[in-house]
């Protein structure tokens, strides 16, 4: 079995290494902070001090961190996957970050003669703890086909999209789904709360029909109990509805609706809710109906 190398341990990254641990690969971690490496030691994974180390040992180098400027920094900084890696060796970004910037570190490590995926997830940390997330792929299929055991111990929907940068494509569509879905679950709610139907029944009621949605599901009830504790971060949204904006902009192709959830969500950070979860978006919408 292949070696593995994974960096970046936080909300995503810790419970997606346990999973693959749990299904028998040899894993060797990096995260630059490094208490948060403890519960994959305690688990059996290897450590390394420096991205370099973990491309010198790991012959399949996973990252999930922040940004496009992280990745960047991770690949092609000082002590980076790039001064680590040889010829043959897989990198595996599963971040969300630009499919541009993805294009430029796949030619980067092309040249060394390693190889990329772009294969960034949904389904929150949730979703990483039970290894069930969904998984975009871009990259060269043949080497998509030589990572699926590795994808297969932390998702469940694994799919195949096409050349470099597309699996980061195809997030940002999840993205404008998700966002735009959240904020027609934000406007039911808040009708149905001050036309005094309770929102939990509205939600009980509509979940099983055509409006069903996991914004519904999920969301809903945490905004009826407000309840506004990050799964996902509404900075980190705004991070991700950025990038759709500007994959749209690039393709001449308005975005109405994106647009207006990216203004709305601005107005939650405004109000210094941008740690919260993304449900807080409903506050939004209380400020513009005036109800407190
Ligand atoms: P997080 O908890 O904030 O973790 C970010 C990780 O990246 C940390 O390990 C951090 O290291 C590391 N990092 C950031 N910048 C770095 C740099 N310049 N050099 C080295 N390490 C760096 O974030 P997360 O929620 O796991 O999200 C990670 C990625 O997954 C993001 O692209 C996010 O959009 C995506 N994602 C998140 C979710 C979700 O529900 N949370 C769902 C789908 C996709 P330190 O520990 O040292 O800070």
């Amino acid at each position: 079995m292949k070696n593995l190398g994974f960096i970046g341990l936080g909300i995503m990254g810790r419970p997606m290494v346990m999973n693959l641990l749990k299904a028998g690969f040899s894993v060797t971690v990096y995260n630059r902070t490094a208490d948060k490496m403890k519960e994959a030691i305690n688990a059996g994974a290897r450590t390394a001090n420096s991205p370099q180390q973990v491309a010198e040992q790991a012959d399949i180098i996973i990252t999930i961190v922040t940004d496009s400027p992280d990745v960047n920094q991770v690949i092609t900084g000082k002590k980076g996957v790039l001064n680590g890696i040889s010829g043959g060796k897989i990198v595996i970004d599963m971040s969300t970050i630009s499919p541009a910037v993805t294009q430029k570190l796949a030619r980067e490590l092309s040249a060394k003669g390693a190889h990329m995926l772009d294969a960034p997830v949904s389904g929150g940390d949730s979703g990483a703890k039970a290894g069930t997330l969904a998984i975009m792929v871009g990259g060269e299929e043949k080497v998509f086909k030589a990572c699926l055991p590795v994808f297969e111990a932390m998702g469940k929907t694994i799919t195949y999209v096409g050349g470099h940068g597309m699996g980061q494509t195809v997030k940002l569509c999840n993205q404008i789904l998700v966002s735009v879905t959240n904020l027609a679950v934000c406007e039911a709610i808040t009708l149905a709360r001050k036309s005094g139907v309770d929102p939990h029944v509205m939600i009980q009621a509509t979940s099983g029909g055509a409006a069903g949605s996991w914004q519904l599901e999920n969301l809903g009830p945490k905004m009826a109990d407000r309840d506004f504790a990050p799964g996902f971060m509404i900075e980190l949204q705004q991070k991700d509805l950025k990038l759709a904006l500007e994959a749209a902009r690039t393709q001449n192709i308005p975005v109405p609706a994106l647009g207006l959830v990216h203004q709305l969500f601005m107005g939650c950070q405004a109000a210094g809710e941008g740690r919260e979860g993304t449900q807080a978006l409903i506050k939004s919408i209380e400020r513009l109906a005036a109800i407190q």
